[in-house]
C-alpha cells in the first residue's frame, strides 16, 4: 500500500508537446490512480483535445497556469501552516493523518488551496485531491472520516503544533545532543 498523502508538482510543460507554459495559458492537469499511486500529468490545449479523445476515465481538471512567485521572506510566518502541512506529509507518519486532514480543510477556508476532486476507493477510503492555488501542486489526502467527537481533540493538537516549535522532531532528529539542554522542549 503506497502512502495516504503525496505532493505531485504541476508541470512546466505540456507532458506531449514539452512546450513551455506561459504565464496565465490554460492547462489540464490530469491524474492516474495506479497501484503505485497516482501520476499526474499537465498538457496545453491543443494536446488536452487529442489525449481527451484516446483516453478515458480521466481524473481532471482545467487550471491556468502561472508563473511560479517570488515569495518575499515577511511571508513565511503567514504560512506557518502550509509549511507544517508540506513537513508532515514529508514525515509520512500515520499518526498524523487526522492532523494532515485538518490543516487541508484550514488551508482550504483561507483560499491557499482548493479541492478537485474526490476520490471513492473500493475498500471505502476516501482521497480528496487539493490543488494549490499559487503553486500548482496537487496535494492528495486521505479523509481520516473524522468523528465530531475526534474534532476538538485533533484541533488541540493541530494548534499545538502551529503554535509550538514547528519541525523541531525532524531536524534535531540524529544529531548529537548538544552540551545544554534545548529549552524549546520544556
Ligand atoms: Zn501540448
Amino acid at each position: 500500500m503506497s502512502q495516504d498523502w503525496d505532493i505531485k508538482p504541476r508541470g512546466k510543460e505540456c507532458a506531449a508537446c514539452h512546450l513551455i507554459f506561459a504565464d496565465r495559458q490554460a492547462y489540464y492537469a490530469h491524474l492516474q490512480f495506479g497501484k503505485e499511486g497516482y501520476e499526474r500529468a499537465d498538457f496545453c490545449e491543443a494536446c488536452w483535445a487529442q489525449e481527451a479523445q484516446a483516453q478515458t476515465n480521466y481524473s481532471m481538471w482545467k487550471g491556468i497556469y502561472r508563473l511560479p512567485p517570488i515569495e518575499p521572506d515577511r511571508t513565511i510566518k503567514r504560512e506557518t501552516a502550509e509549511t507544517l502541512l508540506r513537513q508532515l506529509i514529508a514525515e509520512n507518519n500515520p499518526a498524523r493523518r487526522q492532523v494532515i486532514y485538518i490543516l487541508c480543510v484550514m488551508l482550504e477556508r483561507q483560499r491557499l488551496l482548493v479541492e478537485r476532486e474526490v476520490r471513492s476507493e473500493p475498500n471505502g477510503e476516501r482521497l480528496v485531491v487539493y490543488e494549490h492555488r499559487k503553486t500548482g501542486e496537487s496535494f492528495v489526502i486521505a479523509d481520516p472520516q473524522l468523528k465530531l467527537t475526534d474534532l476538538d481533540q485533533v484541533q488541540q493538537e493541530v494548534l499545538a503544533l502551529l503554535t509550538g516549535a514547528p519541525a523541531e522532531s525532524s531536524e534535531t532528529e540524529g544529531q548529537p545532543v548538544e552540551s545544554a539542554p534545548s529549552s524549546a522542549l520544556v
